[in-house]
């Protein structure tokens, strides 16, 4: 008797809930990719005992339950083939075409890659990206297999367990950020937070456990008023829902805030979905005519999105008796490009008939760029540990005076904020207003600060000592460019007897 099939059963109603058109052809060869999965790992088994089936199987249900197409499920199943079995890439092409075989073809190399610490980031990073620009459905598929080997981690010896979850989180997770696929960023951090962390992580479990029961009842009550008010402005929904906040990303926080849930307010978050962005405008100003808005906590990432795409409206409001609760409005197109990214891009566009939404064709846009910043790897090694804390430390969002948003790492300064702007903003910076308020040019910038660089025209060349202050690799390399330029410019008049 076949054990597994009910879990094809199962992953096949998952796509046709999440894809409508799938059709019986692509049914089949998820057929023919488990028969074929089956054959090839006869007799293997996982650490826990149980057959490696189990594995494949498990990989490809993560990715039908965010929403991938057939063709990444089916690659899904087969994705440890060439790797741990006989067969190989080319047997690959001729019975699942050529397709599948490319996909699978990336999985195998983002095996090779394997976390040896900070000095391999760049090398391993560079490989990544090298292979996601072949096709992204590589990286979504490791990023499967990577959820389910950390769901399974008590299997492996400590010390591996210990490399795959530091791997996954300093590597994985900040990819899964960069592609906008939050849901699957967050369960490997969760996954991975235990084991990475594992005092902090007890911790944090203690310090809510009480605290969520009572806040639970309080968002169950406002999302009840909140209903009727809709209700009674004839404003329809899609949902009101709630989601506790996961537990890694709240560790983070807890940390920003001198390790106090006081000003966490989206320990518990509520979320509205709602038809239109008109809509979303709309619930926003019903919900601060019942409650009264916490002052500076209205964000709207509609107008403004985050640099990963996240649109959403965010408002923290004093909800009775004095319960603070964050509310996040969206529409539902906004809503499944948070969970689900790229995944999403594709849902989208089938339904759009088979043409790209201009999101997706600027997200692949973002993602060469992104890749190209970072393939000079000499450079990058020479700059590692100051990359390091480009990419990974975490992002702050400033404004400029006009509202556009500028987003550096975290302790950036006004002076790496001017060269984010322009070249000539940062050689002429002379001062900043931080919030209205004149600081130096050294203070680190919070997330939300309204920064306004004073300059001076007269002034041409950069400071050499802002190379001690600044935090981000852009404002230094225009800076050294500039000071070079600056002694270019020098020498040329002294050899130069007719340059006056
Ligand atoms: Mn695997």
């Amino acid at each position: 008797m076949d054990q597994h099939k009910s879990k094809v059963i199962q992953l096949i109603e998952t796509v046709k809930k999440n894809h409508p058109n799938f059709s019986n052809q692509q049914e089949e060869l998820l057929w023919k990719a488990y028969y074929f999965a089956k054959k090839n790992h006869a007799g293997q088994k996982r650490l826990s005992g149980d057959d490696y089936l189990v594995h494949p199987l498990a990989a490809a249900q993560i990715l039908a339950d965010m929403h991938f197409d057939a063709t990444t499920i089916i690659a899904g199943l087969i994705h440890d083939v060439p790797e741990d079995t006989e067969a190989t890439i080319a047997d690959i092409k001729d019975n699942f075409g050529k397709e599948i075989a490319t996909i699978i073809e990336g999985v195998t190399k983002l095996s090779k890659v394997k976390y040896r610490g900070i000095e391999r980031y760049a090398e391993n990073l560079r490989k990544m990206f090298v292979t996601m620009a072949r096709d992204i459905r590589s990286i979504v598929i490791k990023f499967s297999d990577r959820i389910h080997n950390l769901q399974t981690l008590q299997y492996q010896p400590p010390q591996k367990a210990l490399r795959i979850a530091k791997e996954s989180m300093e590597i994985y997770a900040p990819i899964a950020n960069r592609l906008g696929i939050g849901e699957i960023k967050n369960q490997l951090e969760d996954l991975a937070f235990p084991y990475v962390y594992p005092q902090e992580h007890a911790w944090v479990k203690s310090l809510i456990k009480d605290i969520l029961k009572q806040k639970e009842r309080v968002v169950s009550r406002a999302k009840k008023k909140i209903s009727k008010e809709l209700q009674k402005n004839n404003i329809e929904y899609i949902s009101i829902t709630s989601r506790v906040k996961h537990l890694y990303s709240l560790y983070l926080k807890l940390m920003m805030h001198n390790k106090s849930l006081d000003r966490v307010y989206d320990l518990i978050a509520m979320r509205i979905i709602v038809k239109d962005v008109k809509d979303c405008y709309v619930v926003l100003g019903i919900l601060h005519t019942i409650w009264t808005p916490l002052k500076g906590r209205i964000k709207d990432y509609i107008a403004q999105p985050k640099p990963n795409n996240y649109q959403s409206l965010h408002t923290t409001i004093f909800a009775e008796r004095g319960e603070i609760i964050e509310v996040q409005i969206r529409t539902q197109e906004m809503h499944d490009y948070a969970e689900f990214g790229i995944a999403a891009h594709w849902q989208y566009s089938e339904k759009r008939s088979g043409t790209l939404p201009a999101k997706h064709k600027e997200w692949i846009k973002n993602l060469v760029a992104w890749q190209s910043e970072i393939s000079d790897s000499e450079k990058y090694l020479e700059n590692l540990q100051k990359v390091k804390l480009d990419f990974f430390k975490r992002r702050i969002f400033v404004f400029t005076p006009k509202g556009d948003v500028i987003d550096l790492p975290e302790d950036a300064t006004p002076i790496d904020f001017a060269y984010h702007i322009h070249t000539d903003i940062g050689n002429r910076c002379v001062g900043a207003q931080i919030n209205n308020i004149i600081s130096s040019l050294e203070t680190p910038l919070k997330n939300g600060d309204v920064v306004d660089i004073m300059t001076n025209k007269s002034r041409t060349w950069p400071n050499p000592d802002w190379l001690k202050i600044i935090k981000t690799t852009i404002a230094r390399d225009k800076i050294k460019a500039s000071l070079n330029k600056k002694r270019g410019l020098k020498s040329f008049n002294l050899k130069n007897p007719f340059a006056k």
